[in-house]
């Protein structure tokens, strides 16, 4: 029997409460679709940071090499600075894994009720640089004075980082409705994000059966809201993908609801799946939390591992359970994070 061993990494706040909950429908979908998986759990985090200085051990990246993948939760405590740059576990993994894609799909669900007024399916996966751009965290604050300071960052793009990621989108697109778009804002960042334009346009001739459009973040922002329906692969930069999905989070109804991929298409490490959202301090311990982000990111996790079925399996079960009413306070229901689970469960 297949066998994979799983890192699992719950980090901080209600991380605590939706990882056990979505590795509980990992083992369930495991025995039915007869593989196996094996887990050891990491306890890192910004909990670990207020024991130990660091996020990770020094060894940390090492251990999780071993590993087939990476079912993580999120970083994050009110009593630790979030502007700890360099010293944050995501960050780590990302860059060090090499996990330049950040795959972040967007969908309605059956059962939940959405804040858009248009009656149609949507259904669009986001493709967020992962590696490069705005996050490099490379600048500096220079304050001579309080009146003279000056802060400054710099966004790195590269040929390679650009075209990698491009690939991805489009052969993405070639599994989906052959569409992607992508979007910048070279009209003002006319260095950075002409240059990403540029390297786009080419890499996007190597796919002639692709449709292929550009728009500028500004606009895309309203579209999301008024045409969602539009897109198929939404192409687009570390920052503004990382805003455009708490976006994507919202027009499904919640921030709860969206799960996601770091992912090295490779497969040279590691990838790392988990929700869109954060640690959400302000409803940990309660029980409450809202846990189909988490258990999507297992279904992508698993798409990722070549098991299709049961990712697809989680999927069905997941609507099936919104339809009968599994929804926890956020989605508009009184379903305790646990009670989702055991829907899921129950529909595989
Ligand atoms: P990060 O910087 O890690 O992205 P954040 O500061 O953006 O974190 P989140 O932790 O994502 O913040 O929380 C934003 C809001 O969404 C909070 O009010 C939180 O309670 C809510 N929220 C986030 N995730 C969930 C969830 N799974 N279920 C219910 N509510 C959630
Ligand atoms: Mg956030």
């Amino acid at each position: 029997m297949k066998n994979y061993n799983i890192a699992v990494v719950p980090g901080d706040g209600i991380g605590n409460e939706i990882v056990p909950e979505g590795y509980r429908v990992l083992e369930a979908v495991a025995k039915k679709h007869n593989f196996n998986i094996t887990s050891k759990t990491f306890d890192w985090g910004a909990g670990y940071y207020l024991k130990n200085e660091q996020f990770l051990p020094e060894d940390g990246l090492e251990t999780l090499k071993e590993f087939d993948a990476i079912y993580f939760g999120s970083v994050g405590l009110p009593a630790v600075d979030d502007t700890l740059p360099a010293k944050d576990y995501t960050f780590k993994v990302r860059t060090s894994f090499d996990q330049y894609v950040n795959y972040r799909p967007v969908r309605t669900y059956a059962g939940v009720q959405r804040p858009l007024r248009t009656e149609k399916h949507i259904d669009f996966v986001i493709v967020r640089e992962n590696t490069e751009g705005e996050f490099v965290q490379m600048g500096g604050q220079y304050l001579p004075d309080e009146a003279n300071g000056m802060g400054l960052d710099t966004s790195i793009f590269t040929r390679k980082g650009i075209e990698r990621v491009a690939h991805y989108a489009f052969k993405l697109a070639r599994k989906r409705r052959n569409k992607v778009t992508h979007i910048t804002k070279s009209n003002t960042l006319i260095n950075s994000l002409s240059y990403w334009d540029r390297v786009i346009k080419e890499v996007a001739t190597q796919y002639p059966d692709v449709v292929h459009d550009q728009m500028y973040i500004d606009n895309s922002t309203a579209s999301f809201v008024l045409k969602p329906e539009v897109f198929d692969v939404v192409l687009t930069t570390n920052l503004f993908g990382d805003i455009l999905s708490d976006l994507g989070g919202a027009i499904m109804g919640s921030l709860g609801l969206g799960g996601s991929g770091n992912i090295n298409p490779e497969k040279d490490f590691p990838s790392m799946f988990e929700p869109i959202h954060g640690s959400a301090p302000d409803i940990a311990g309660q029980n409450i939390a809202n846990p189909y982000g988490q258990i999507w990111s297992a279904a992508i996790m698993l798409e990722h591992l070549d098991e299709f079925e049961a990712a697809n399996n989680i999927m069905e079960a997941i609507d099936k359970s919104t339809l009968e009413g599994a929804l926890t306070k956020d989605l508009g229901g009184n379903a305790s994070t646990s009670d989702v689970a055991d829907a899921v469960i129950k529909n595989l």
